[in-house]
Formats: structure tokens, sequence, C-alpha cells
């Protein structure tokens, strides 16, 4: 890139909106996340009648199943794809708006 576009482009970054935003509003408060955002998956256990299909399409294995004919979902192989949540028939599975997922136990990635 030449010195004069480089300039060009500085001086303009200075005068446009950044991009980026604060983790917490002025007000303190969690950034709103987009209404389809996914995040972690939120499993209601009661809905689900143990198909297994979400099993099936889980491409990254993260899905298991118990011996109750339940699910549980390790988060840290979840690539967030959102196909579980898809193809449910009872849409006992949905991805929700946490984005919080840093935890110091692995065992504190499973959803069940
Ligand atoms: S697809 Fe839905 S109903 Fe079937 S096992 Fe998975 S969570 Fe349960
Ligand atoms: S969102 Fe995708 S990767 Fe994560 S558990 Fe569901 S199907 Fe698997």
């Amino acid at each position: 890139m030449k010195l004069g576009n480089m300039l060009r482009d500085a001086l303009r970054a200075l005068f446009r909106k950044p991009v980026t935003v604060q983790y917490l509003t002025k007000a303190g408060e969690m950034v709103p996340v987009p209404e389809r955002y996914r995040g972690e998956i939120v499993y209601d256990k009661e809905a689900c009648i143990g198909c297994l299909l979400c099993i099936r399409t889980c491409p990254s294995g993260a899905i298991t199943a118990t011996e109750e004919k339940k699910v549980t979902f390790n988060i840290s192989r979840c690539i967030f794809c959102g196909q579980c949540a898809e193809i449910c028939p009872k849409e006992a599975i949905r991805l929700g708006s946490n984005f919080e997922m840093v935890v110091h136990e692995k065992d504190e990635l499973i959803v069940q």
C-alpha cells in the first residue's frame, strides 16, 4: 500500500465511528445481542422425548445420550451451528444469548 493511501485511510479512521462496542454499556449493562444470536445451548429436558436426532445431526460430536434416554451437551466441543435446535421435533433445544462461557473446570461446560 502506498504511503499516501495509508495516510488517507488513517485520517478517515480518525473521524469514523468505531465498529467495536464496549463489553458493558456505560450504565454497566450487558451489550444486547442480536435476536438470532447462537450462544450457549439451553436444553429443556422435560420436553425431550429421547429421539436422539440431535446426536445424529451434530457435526462435532458434542451431544451424547444418557441412560435415561435424554441427552447432554458438551459445550467445549460445540461449534454453535444450531443444527440440533433445528432438527429437534420438540423444540427442546435453543441456542440462547449467553456468550460468557469462560470456566475454570471443563465439567462446567456440560449442559444437561
Ligand atoms: S432431538 Fe430433541 S427430542 Fe430428540 S433427543 Fe434431541 S433434544 Fe431430545
Ligand atoms: S449447535 Fe451444532 S455443534 Fe453444537 S451441539 Fe448443536 S449440532 Fe452440535
